[in-house]
């Protein structure tokens, strides 16, 4: 695997000035290879590449024959599993069973929009009388793409199958933590035959390639999914260039149970939407919002579950696995002392296995029991596996609860009237509600995007088709 490269117009290199960053396995904090620390040069380079591409081969090509790249793209996928799979697992320490689930969403996002690549088209409008309106549908021209470690195949997927689709010519800046998997899938586009320039990776620092990328004055949109700090940095110098920008920040989504629920099914739900990724997913459903009445019965439920979790190395393929780097530990045990020092109880903790390696970076799955509302539990996100329980009196109260943090990315609601699924979908400020069921990260059809700090503009499904495009209009006076 060529880790240790950059991929621009179609070739293998080292970075312009030959450096290379570690890789370390999350399970056991060992190192585990080298990726090029990408460098504002290779940046150019990838961009001017992409340019070319867009103007040549690339952007000639039918639409149908574009599908076709990414179809069989997604096959190679399909073919590639278990490789991928523990590629996945290894880099970024996350359970087997879950990586193996990525691979495939990265191999369904291919599918997906190689079947919609030729069936995205414009309209025409009704005008004055002698006239002809046509709406035409057209790529952006060169996307650039900053993606985090959580999900770096799937994110791969996200990104660049929509953005491919759409005919954009593509430069990709993974994350420093995990980009394995993207680079043996940007292996695999090269052997389906996508042209020179269609697609350019350049791994690298933040501060380096990804500040060169956002930067970059001859992009046409760039996409991020990270944190709602970077993603404040990429909007404002993307301005600069009156660059668009689509921003995948954080979450603080809540799970919302009222009396009448199925409430074994909703525990369920609850626990796998938290432990999902360690916790590390923007959509993790952080916050059970319970109503006062069963606060007590439903929280003892919680709480018997909770207790049978377990994290340790991706390899056992346990609830969790590692979080993905040392200081995100420290990040996360940082939550749970102050909470300690602030006198919150602990609900329950899993454990981490006894034989979890002790270089690897594991934290115990905490639940709490009473989070007051003005708490950083209650408002900010850990990226971690910790829970917050907070009780509410009524549906006013549930909805104003739900809507009480910066971030808007989903929610769950667990209610079998009917009436009040609709207010309370109505009522929370998201871009995805689930009714009875939550689906942190799923769905590679369903279009998900933030509303407030946790971003706008809308990935998967059509809608990012329609947002890494463009229309234009073209008016005909036929007299
Ligand atoms: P991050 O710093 O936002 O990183 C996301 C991506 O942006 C990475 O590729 C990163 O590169 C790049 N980047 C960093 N600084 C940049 C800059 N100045 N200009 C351009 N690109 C830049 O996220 P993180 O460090 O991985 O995690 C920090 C926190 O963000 C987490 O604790 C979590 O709360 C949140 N987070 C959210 C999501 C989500 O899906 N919503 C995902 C990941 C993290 P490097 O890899 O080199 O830093
Ligand atoms: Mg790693």
């Amino acid at each position: 695997m060529k880790a240790e490269s950059v991929f621009i117009d179609g070739s293998w290199r080292k970075s312009s000035n030959g450096q290379t960053l570690d890789m370390v396995a999350p399970s056991t904090g060992e190192k585990i290879g080298v990726i090029a620390r990408g460098t504002a040069e290779d940046i150019n380079a990838a961009v001017a590449a992409a340019r070319k591409a867009f103007e040549g081969v690339w952007g000639q090509m039918p639409a149908v024959e574009r599908g076709r790249l990414l179809s069989k793209l997604g096959q190679a996928i399909l073919d590639h599993e278990d490789e991928l799979t523990d590629l996945e697992a290894l880099d970024t320490g996350k359970p087997l069973k879950l990586a193996r689930g990525d691979i495939k969403a990265a191999a369904r996002y291919f599918e997906y929009y190689g079947g919609a690549a030729d069936k995205l088209h414009g309209e025409t409008i009704p005008f004055l009388s002698g006239y002809q309106v046509m709406i035409l549908r057209e790529p952006r021209g060169v996307t650039g793409h900053i993606i985090p470690w959580n999900y770096p195949a799937q994110m791969f997927g996200r990104a660049l199958g929509a953005a491919l689709a759409g005919g954009n010519a593509t430069v990709m800046k993974p994350a420093e933590e995990a980009c394995l998997s993207v680079i043996r899938l940007t292996e695999l586009a090269a052997d389906v035959g996508f042209p020179e320039g269609a697609i350019n990776i350049v791994p690298g620092v933040g501060e380096e390639a990804g500040a060169a990328l956002s930067a970059h004055p001859d992009l046409d949109l760039i996409s991020f999914t990270g944190s709602p700090e970077v993603g404040t940095i990429i909007q404002k110098t993307a301005a600069d260039n009156h660059v668009p920008c689509v921003l995948e920040l954080g979450g603080k989504s809540p799970q919302i149970v009222f009396p009448d629920a199925d409430q074994e099914k909703a525990i369920e739900s609850i626990v796998g939407a938290l432990v999902q990724n360690t916790g590390q997913t923007c959509s993790a459903g952080t916050r059970v919002l319970i109503e006062r009445s069963i606060y007590d019965d439903f929280m003892n439920a919680l709480t018997k579950r909770f207790k049978q979790l377990q994290a340790g190395p991706h390899d056992l393929d346990l609830n969790c696995g590692p979080v993905i780097s040392k200081a995100q530990q420290e990040r996360v045990l940082g939550f749970l002392e102050r909470a300690e020092k602030d006198g919150i109880e602990v609900a329950a903790q899993g454990k981490i296995h006894e034989k979890a390696p002790e270089g690897g970076y594991y934290v115990p799955p905490t639940l709490y029991r009473v989070v007051p509302r003005d708490h950083e539990l209650a408002k900010e996100e850990v990226f971690g596996p910790v829970l917050s329980a907070i009780p509410f009196d009524d549906e006013a109260d549930a909805i104003r609860l739900a809507n009480s943090t910066d971030y808007g990315l989903i929610a769950g609601i667990w209610t079998n009237s009917g009436a009040r699924q609709m207010r309370l979908a109505k009522g929370v400020r998201v871009g995805q509600v689930y009714i009875n069921g939550y689906g942190a990260g799923g769905g590679i059809e369903l279009p998900f995007g933030g509303f407030k700090k946790s971003g706008h503009g809308r990935e998967k499904g059509f809608e990012a088709l329609k947002e890494f495009t463009v229309t234009k209009t073209v008016v005909i006076n036929h007299g």
